[in-house]
Protein backbone atom coordinates (compact mmCIF):
# COMPACT_ATOMS: atom_id res chain seq x y z
CA UNK A 1 0.00 0.00 0.00
CA UNK A 2 1.35 3.75 -1.10
CA UNK A 3 3.02 4.92 2.03
CA UNK A 4 0.96 8.17 2.62
CA UNK A 5 -2.45 5.62 1.91
CA UNK A 6 -1.83 3.19 4.73
CA UNK A 7 -1.10 6.71 7.18
CA UNK A 8 -4.45 8.02 5.55
CA UNK A 9 -6.20 4.54 6.80
CA UNK A 10 -4.56 5.14 10.23
CA UNK A 11 -5.37 8.78 10.43
CA UNK A 12 -8.89 7.37 9.18
CA UNK A 13 -8.93 4.56 12.46
CA UNK A 14 -8.46 7.94 15.14
CA UNK A 15 -10.87 9.86 13.26
CA UNK A 16 -13.70 7.35 13.37
CA UNK A 17 -12.91 7.05 17.33
CA UNK A 18 -13.08 10.74 17.58
CA UNK A 19 -16.31 10.80 15.84
CA UNK A 20 -17.84 8.62 18.31
CA UNK A 21 -16.80 9.56 21.56
CA UNK A 22 -17.67 13.18 20.21
CA UNK A 23 -20.87 12.20 19.63
CA UNK A 24 -21.56 10.40 23.05
CA UNK A 25 -20.35 13.55 24.60
CA UNK A 26 -22.93 15.42 22.52
CA UNK A 27 -25.25 12.85 23.82
CA UNK A 28 -24.58 13.79 27.58
CA UNK A 29 -26.38 16.85 28.38
CA UNK A 30 -29.79 15.30 26.55
CA UNK A 31 -29.74 12.33 29.12
CA UNK A 32 -28.88 14.92 31.93
CA UNK A 33 -32.06 16.11 31.12
CA UNK A 34 -34.14 13.16 30.51
CA UNK A 35 -33.15 12.32 33.97
CA UNK A 36 -34.29 15.67 35.15
CA UNK A 37 -37.08 15.85 33.84
CA UNK A 38 -38.02 12.17 35.42
CA UNK A 39 -36.89 13.59 38.92
CA UNK A 40 -38.78 17.11 38.15
CA UNK A 41 -42.02 14.79 36.95
CA UNK A 42 -41.84 12.83 40.66
CA UNK A 43 -40.86 15.89 42.57
CA UNK A 44 -44.52 17.01 41.06
CA UNK A 45 -46.26 13.85 41.78
CA UNK A 46 -45.01 14.46 45.31
CA UNK A 47 -46.33 17.75 45.76
CA UNK A 48 -49.51 17.39 43.89
CA UNK A 49 -50.36 14.11 46.46
CA UNK A 50 -49.38 16.73 49.31
CA UNK A 51 -51.20 19.42 48.30
CA UNK A 52 -54.39 17.92 48.12
CA UNK A 53 -53.62 16.44 51.99
CA UNK A 54 -53.49 19.99 52.84
CA UNK A 55 -56.52 20.55 51.32
CA UNK A 56 -58.62 17.53 52.63
CA UNK A 57 -57.37 18.24 55.96
CA UNK A 58 -58.73 22.08 55.90
CA UNK A 59 -62.28 21.13 54.72
CA UNK A 60 -62.02 18.67 57.14
CA UNK A 61 -61.66 21.68 59.82
CA UNK A 62 -64.42 24.08 57.89
CA UNK A 63 -66.85 21.15 58.24
CA UNK A 64 -65.91 20.61 62.04
CA UNK A 65 -66.76 24.78 62.64
CA UNK A 66 -69.64 24.71 60.52
CA UNK A 67 -70.59 21.67 62.44
CA UNK A 68 -69.76 23.81 65.63
CA UNK A 69 -72.00 26.39 64.59
CA UNK A 70 -74.75 24.29 63.62
CA UNK A 71 -75.00 22.72 67.08
CA UNK A 72 -75.15 26.09 68.71
CA UNK A 73 -78.06 27.26 66.65
CA UNK A 74 -79.68 24.16 67.59
CA UNK A 75 -79.20 24.45 71.16
CA UNK A 76 -80.64 27.79 70.53
CA UNK A 77 -83.52 27.09 68.74
CA UNK A 78 -84.17 24.30 70.81
CA UNK A 79 -84.45 27.07 74.23
CA UNK A 80 -86.37 29.19 72.11
CA UNK A 81 -89.16 26.65 71.32
CA UNK A 82 -89.88 26.56 74.63
CA UNK A 83 -90.87 30.14 75.17
CA UNK A 84 -93.10 30.27 72.07
CA UNK A 85 -96.85 31.23 72.49
CA UNK A 86 -98.78 30.31 69.08
CA UNK A 87 -98.91 27.18 67.16
CA UNK A 88 -97.76 28.86 63.86
CA UNK A 89 -94.74 30.14 65.52
CA UNK A 90 -93.85 26.28 67.05
CA UNK A 91 -94.82 25.22 64.18
CA UNK A 92 -92.24 27.49 62.30
CA UNK A 93 -88.96 26.92 64.63
CA UNK A 94 -89.49 23.23 64.43
CA UNK A 95 -89.14 23.51 60.93
CA UNK A 96 -86.39 25.26 61.74
CA UNK A 97 -84.54 22.82 64.07
CA UNK A 98 -85.44 19.79 61.40
CA UNK A 99 -83.49 22.33 58.60
CA UNK A 100 -80.20 22.48 61.43
CA UNK A 101 -80.71 18.92 62.26
CA UNK A 102 -80.66 17.80 58.37
CA UNK A 103 -77.65 20.09 57.72
CA UNK A 104 -75.47 18.47 60.76
CA UNK A 105 -76.32 14.95 59.29
CA UNK A 106 -74.83 16.61 55.73
CA UNK A 107 -71.86 18.28 57.23
CA UNK A 108 -71.30 14.42 58.99
CA UNK A 109 -71.06 12.25 55.72
CA UNK A 110 -69.25 14.75 54.27
CA UNK A 111 -66.25 14.66 57.04
CA UNK A 112 -66.93 10.73 56.27
CA UNK A 113 -66.09 11.45 52.46
CA UNK A 114 -62.85 13.71 53.50
CA UNK A 115 -61.62 11.07 55.77
CA UNK A 116 -62.47 8.27 53.45
CA UNK A 117 -60.56 10.19 50.88
CA UNK A 118 -57.55 11.38 53.59
CA UNK A 119 -57.15 7.64 53.93
CA UNK A 120 -56.80 6.77 50.08
CA UNK A 121 -53.95 9.89 50.10
CA UNK A 122 -52.23 8.91 52.88
CA UNK A 123 -51.51 5.72 50.97
CA UNK A 124 -50.77 7.48 47.51
CA UNK A 125 -48.40 9.66 49.30
CA UNK A 126 -46.30 6.79 50.76
CA UNK A 127 -46.17 5.29 47.20
CA UNK A 128 -45.11 9.32 45.71
CA UNK A 129 -42.61 9.59 48.47
CA UNK A 130 -41.01 5.78 47.85
CA UNK A 131 -40.61 6.83 44.04
CA UNK A 132 -39.56 10.30 44.71
CA UNK A 133 -36.47 8.74 46.54
CA UNK A 134 -35.99 6.10 44.12
CA UNK A 135 -35.77 8.79 41.80
CA UNK A 136 -33.75 11.51 43.18
CA UNK A 137 -31.40 8.76 44.46
CA UNK A 138 -31.30 7.08 40.18
CA UNK A 139 -31.04 10.87 39.34
CA UNK A 140 -27.72 11.37 41.86
CA UNK A 141 -26.10 7.76 40.68
CA UNK A 142 -26.75 8.67 36.92
CA UNK A 143 -25.12 12.12 37.52
CA UNK A 144 -22.06 10.86 38.61
CA UNK A 145 -21.94 8.65 36.45
CA UNK A 146 -22.72 11.13 33.44
CA UNK A 147 -20.02 12.91 34.69
CA UNK A 148 -17.03 10.34 35.12
CA UNK A 149 -18.27 9.64 31.56
CA UNK A 150 -17.89 13.23 30.57
CA UNK A 151 -14.70 13.77 32.44
CA UNK A 152 -13.07 10.21 30.50
CA UNK A 153 -14.34 11.20 27.15
CA UNK A 154 -12.82 14.85 27.53
CA UNK A 155 -9.42 13.15 28.28
CA UNK A 156 -9.86 10.84 25.68
CA UNK A 157 -10.81 13.60 22.63
CA UNK A 158 -8.09 15.27 23.70
CA UNK A 159 -5.66 12.73 23.62
CA UNK A 160 -6.82 11.27 20.15
CA UNK A 161 -6.89 15.15 19.10
CA UNK A 162 -2.98 15.01 19.65
CA UNK A 163 -2.64 11.35 18.36
CA UNK A 164 -4.83 13.32 15.05
CA UNK A 165 -2.26 15.70 14.66
CA UNK A 166 0.46 13.78 14.66
CA UNK A 167 -0.88 11.27 12.53
CA UNK A 168 -2.20 13.79 9.68
CA UNK A 169 0.96 14.90 9.46
CA UNK A 170 2.54 11.89 7.86
CA UNK A 171 -0.23 12.38 5.09
CA UNK A 172 0.16 13.78 1.79
CA UNK A 173 -1.26 17.31 1.54
CA UNK A 174 -3.26 15.71 -1.53
CA UNK A 175 -4.53 13.16 -0.03
CA UNK A 176 -5.31 14.51 3.26
CA UNK A 177 -6.95 17.27 1.23
CA UNK A 178 -9.35 14.88 -0.96
CA UNK A 179 -9.54 13.01 2.76
CA UNK A 180 -11.08 15.73 4.63
CA UNK A 181 -13.63 16.55 1.49
CA UNK A 182 -14.96 13.37 1.79
CA UNK A 183 -15.34 13.34 5.31
CA UNK A 184 -16.67 16.81 5.15
CA UNK A 185 -19.45 15.37 2.54
CA UNK A 186 -20.59 13.00 5.19
CA UNK A 187 -19.07 9.83 4.96
CA UNK A 188 -17.17 8.77 7.88
CA UNK A 189 -15.07 6.32 6.31
CA UNK A 190 -13.04 7.95 3.15
CA UNK A 191 -10.42 4.41 2.81
CA UNK A 192 -12.29 1.76 2.26
CA UNK A 193 -11.28 -1.76 1.52
CA UNK A 194 -11.75 -3.57 -1.36
CA UNK A 195 -14.10 -6.28 -0.51
CA UNK A 196 -14.79 -9.17 -3.02
CA UNK A 197 -13.57 -6.73 -5.92
CA UNK A 198 -15.89 -4.08 -5.11
CA UNK A 199 -15.73 -0.81 -3.59
CA UNK A 200 -16.12 -1.39 0.38
CA UNK A 201 -17.74 1.79 0.53
CA UNK A 202 -20.85 1.79 -2.10
CA UNK A 203 -20.57 -2.11 -3.48
CA UNK A 204 -19.50 -0.90 -6.75
CA UNK A 205 -17.53 -3.25 -8.84
CA UNK A 206 -13.55 -2.29 -9.08
CA UNK A 207 -12.32 -3.19 -12.59
CA UNK A 208 -10.42 -6.78 -12.67
CA UNK A 209 -7.03 -4.56 -13.42
CA UNK A 210 -7.75 -1.49 -11.16
CA UNK A 211 -8.28 -4.51 -8.39
CA UNK A 212 -4.65 -6.34 -9.12
CA UNK A 213 -3.27 -3.32 -8.87
CA UNK A 214 -5.35 -2.25 -5.06
CA UNK A 215 -3.63 -5.11 -4.41
CA UNK A 216 -0.17 -4.18 -5.39
CA UNK A 217 -0.64 -1.08 -2.96
CA UNK A 218 -1.63 1.50 -5.92
CA UNK A 219 -3.79 4.45 -4.78
CA UNK A 220 -7.46 4.15 -6.46
CA UNK A 221 -10.04 6.39 -5.93
CA UNK A 222 -13.69 4.79 -6.44
CA UNK A 223 -15.18 6.81 -9.64
CA UNK A 224 -18.57 6.43 -7.80
CA UNK A 225 -18.25 7.65 -4.50
CA UNK A 226 -14.84 8.84 -4.72
CA UNK A 227 -13.65 7.00 -1.37
CA UNK A 228 -10.02 5.72 -1.76
CA UNK A 229 -10.36 1.86 -2.00
CA UNK A 230 -7.50 -0.29 -0.36
CA UNK A 231 -6.48 -3.62 0.39
CA UNK A 232 -6.48 -4.59 3.61
CA UNK A 233 -5.69 -7.61 5.15
CA UNK A 234 -8.02 -9.93 4.18
CA UNK A 235 -9.55 -7.70 1.77
CA UNK A 236 -11.85 -6.49 4.59
CA UNK A 237 -12.58 -2.91 4.51
CA UNK A 238 -13.43 -0.85 7.94
CA UNK A 239 -17.27 -0.57 8.85
CA UNK A 240 -18.92 1.59 6.95
CA UNK A 241 -21.53 4.13 7.71
CA UNK A 242 -21.96 6.54 4.85
ZN1 LIG B 1 -17.36 3.51 -3.96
Amino acid sequence: MEGSLSGLLMLQEVDLLLDRERAELAGIPGELSIVEAELAAARNDFAGVESRLADLASAQKKCESEKTEARQKLAEYRTKLLSLRTNAEYKAMLEQIAYVEKRIDDIDSRTLELMYEEDGTRGSIEDARKKLDRYSERASKKKELLAEREKSLREEISRLEGDRTARAAEVSVRLLRKYEQLRMSGRSSAVVGLVRGACGGCHTNVPPQNAVEIGQGVSYSCPICGRYVVDLDGNRGPAEGV
